[in-house]
């Protein structure tokens, strides 16, 4: 997928540009992980480097499962941003205790309560060349 910088809407996801690297290195490799504090051992969605319970920035990597269920959706028809096509099914996907906000591919077609598995997509790399990857979803 290759879309204009000027509307670069993805993360930066190298060691150099955030604490939270290993999340990116996981998806890539077909894991999603998140944050489990060590202070208060509670488990954050979205990653976090600290935590909002107890303030404690120490933590651990966990991996989720990769199946979850569909919440909520919407799917957007029209106004895609430059390289991406339509529709574009966005869904608050239910894994483990979080509720997941992330693309779900493959089509228009999902319903409530649907089962869904990670299918990570690579976007365009970055300024470096490397490889990035945002969170999505397909039919289980
Ligand atoms: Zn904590």
């Amino acid at each position: 997928m290759t879309y204009m910088r000027a509307t670069d809407p993805f993360p930066l996801e190298s060691a150099e540009q955030t604490k939270l690297h290993e999340f990116y290195t996981r998806l890539a490799a077909g894991r999603l992980a998140t944050t489990r504090c060590t202070g208060c051992g509670r488990t954050a969605w979205p990653p976090r480097g600290f935590c909002p319970e107890c303030a404690s920035d120490a933590f651990e990597w966990v991996d989720l499962p990769l199946e979850g269920t569909i919440h909520a959706f919407t799917s957007q028809d029209t106004g895609m941003p430059a390289g991406f096509e339509g529709p574009r099914v966005f869904a608050i996907v239910k894994v483990g205790g979080h509720r997941i906000f992330s693309i779900v591919r493959g089509g228009g077609d999902v319903t409530i309560g649907q089962r869904v598995r990670l299918d990570p997509m690579r976007v365009t790399d970055d300024s470096k060349g490397a490889a990035r990857w945002l969170p999505a979803f397909k039919p289980a």
